[in-house]
């Protein structure tokens, strides 16, 4: 289980998207799970996304994310949570 950053609920984790930072690509969806950085979770769910601000996400990664950074991840994570619930339908 897992903690969503913005609601503090534990969830497995095929319920939520993994916010991936490292240096490389700064701040990504890693819709894998698996790749090398520091993660934190956010569930499924367009409400969650939406309440995501870089004081949780810098937090949760221990690292300084700046307002910028949000509104793109933000934007990748409404994409995110849009195709996967289609293809659960
Ligand atoms: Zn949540």
């Amino acid at each position: 289980m897992r903690t969503c950053v913005a609601c503090r609920e534990k969830k497995p984790k095929k319920d939520l998207v993994r916010i991936l930072l490292n240096d490389e690509n700064g701040l990504t969806v890693d819709l894998t799970g698996k790749k090398n950085g520091r993660g934190a979770y956010v569930c499924l769910n367009p409400k969650c996304a939406e309440k995501l601000n870089a004081k949780m996400l810098s937090a949760a990664l221990k690292s300084s994310v700046s307002e910028n950074m949000i509104k793109e991840i933000k934007a990748s994570l409404e994409d995110s949570v849009k195709d996967k619930q289609c293809k659960q339908d």
